[in-house]
C-alpha cells in the first residue's frame, strides 16, 4: 500500500501535526499521484476550526493540489505516468444525477466526495487531502494542467482560480464595471480574471493598505470601505460584484454599489447577517452565490488561464510553517496565497 507523509489536524482546537495515511494501491479506473504542490485556502481554515459544524478529526486538508501520476490502474486509458494533473475541491460524485449528467458534480444531489473532511463513495472511508506526498483518485475527476505553467503558481487555480471565474464567466461581458470585494487569494484571483475577461476592474478592501498591490496586480481602481464615505460615493457604480470576504459584514451596503439590474455573487462564507429586502427590491437588484465549479468549467478555467497567462501570485512555504501560514491568513497577511512545496513533506520520511 502507498504510504503517504501528511500534516493533519487532530483537533480543532490544536494546530497541524505530522501524521501517516495509507493510500490505496489503485484500483483498475484510479491513478495514484505524486503530490508537488498544494495551496492552502481560506476554507481548510473555517473546517480545520470546525467554523462550519461537522468536521471529523484527523483531518488533512488540502483541496489545490498539483501533483504527476505515479502509477495507474489497469483500466486508465487518459492518464499515464509522468503527466502533471490537478486535484479540486471533490474526488467523486455519484455520477447519475442531474447535477453530475450536466457536468456540475459539485452540486451532486446525492452529495458529492469531498477530498478531505469527508468519505469515499462507500460513505465510510474518510478523505484525506493534499497536504501530503501521494493520493489515490479515480481518472474522471483529475484535471489536466496545460503546459508550461509554473505549478506552483497553478495550485491555487483549482479552487481560488475556479470559485471566481465560473461567477465571472457566468455574469461578466467585456467593458463591464466589476468590483472585487476582500483581496485574498480569491479576490486576487478574480481581479486577474475579470481583467482577462475585458472587465473595467475595482478592488473593495477593508484598509488602504493593499491600494498599491491591487493597482499593480492590474485592478484599474481601488476603494477603502473603511474610508468616511465610501459606499455614498460610488452608489450604482458596478454592473456586477464578486464578494470573496471570509468575515461577517454588511451585504447590505455592498447591494447599494451595484446599478439598477446588477448582481452580486457571494462566494465568501462568513457567519449569517441580516439582510434587507430594499436595495434588492428598488433598483431591481440580484443577489446570488455560488460554490467552486464542476470537472468540465475547471478544465476550461485551466486553459483559459494558461492562455491568457494567469496565474496564483504565491507564497512557497516547507510544511514546517503551515501553522504559522493559518495565523498570517487570519490576518489577512499574505499576498496572495500559501502553497505548500510538498518536496518538504517527503524529505521528512526519506
Ligand atoms: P483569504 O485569502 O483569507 O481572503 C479573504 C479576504 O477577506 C481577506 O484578504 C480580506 O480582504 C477580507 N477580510 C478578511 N477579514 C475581514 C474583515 N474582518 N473585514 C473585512 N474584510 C475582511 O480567503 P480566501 O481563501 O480567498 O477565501 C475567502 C472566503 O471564500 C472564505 O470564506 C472561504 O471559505 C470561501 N470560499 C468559498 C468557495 C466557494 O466555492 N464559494 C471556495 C473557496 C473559498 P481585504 O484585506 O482586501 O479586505
Ligand atoms: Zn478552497
Ligand atoms: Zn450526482
Amino acid at each position: 500500500m502507498p504510504k503517504a507523509q501528511a500534516y493533519a489536524v487532530m483537533n480543532p482546537k490544536e494546530p497541524l501535526v505530522p501524521f501517516a495515511v495509507e493510500r490505496r494501491e489503485p484500483g483498475a479506473h484510479e491513478v495514484l499521484i505524486d503530490i508537488l504542490f498544494c495551496g492552502i485556502c481560506h476554507s481548510d481554515i473555517h473546517q480545520a476550526r470546525d467554523e462550519w459544524g461537522g468536521s471529523t478529526f484527523p483531518m488533512v486538508p488540502g483541496h489545490e493540489i498539483v501533483g504527476k501520476v505515479a502509477k495507474t490502474g489497469d483500466a486508465v486509458g487518459r492518464w499515464k505516468t509522468g503527466d502533471t494533473v490537478g486535484v479540486g475541491c471533490f474526488i467523486d460524485s455519484c455520477r447519475e444525477c442531474e447535477s453530475c449528467r450536466e457536468g456540475e458534480e459539485q452540486f451532486c444531489e446525492v452529495g458529492m466526495n469531498p477530498t478531505y473532511n469527508g468519505f469515499e463513495r462507500d460513505g465510510k472511508t474518510p478523505t484525506y487531502g493534499g497536504y501530503s506526498t501521494c493520493m489515490t483518485v479515480d481518472e474522471n475527476y483529475l484535471l489536466r494542467i496545460p503546459e508550461g505553467m509554473q505549478l506552483e503558481r497553478v495550485a491555487p487555480l483549482l479552487c481560488a482560480g475556479v470559485t471566481t471565474y465560473s461567477p465571472l464567466r457566468r455574469f461578466v461581458s467585456p467593458g463591464d464595471q466589476v468590483a472585487i470585494v476582500g483581496l485574498g487569494g480569491l479576490g486576487h484571483m478574480g481581479v486577474k480574471i475579470a481583467k482577462a475577461m475585458g472587465a473595467t476592474v475595482t478592488v473593495l478592501s477593508h484598509s488602504e493598505h493593499k491600494r498599491e498591490a491591487a493597482l499593480a496586480l492590474g485592478a484599474d481602481d481601488f476603494i477603502a470601505t473603511g474610508a468616511e464615505g465610501a459606499f455614498r460615493e460610488n452608489a450604482k457604480r458596478f454592473h456586477f460584484i464578486l464578494d470573496t470576504v471570509s468575515a461577517q459584514h454588511d451585504y447590505n451596503l455592498y447591494l447599494e454599489l451595484l446599478k439598477r439590474g446588477g448582481t452580486m455573487v457571494l462566494v465568501g462564507i462568513p457567519d449569517p447577517v441580516p439582510l434587507s429586502a430594499v436595495p434588492l427590491v428598488m433598483q431591481r437588484r440580484q443577489l446570488a452565490g455560488s460554490l467552486i465549479g464542476g470537472l468540465r468549467e475547471t478544465q476550461e478555467m485551466l486553459d483559459f488561464c494558461a492562455q491568457h497567462n494567469v496565474a496564483a501570485d504565491v507564497e512557497v512555504i516547507p510544511i514546517e510553517k503551515v501553522n504559522e501560514a493559518y495565523d498570517r491568513v487570519m490576518k489577512s497577511d499574505v499576498r496572495y496565497r500559501f502553497v505548500i512545496d510538498i518536496a518538504s513533506l517527503r524529505e521528512k520520511s526519506a
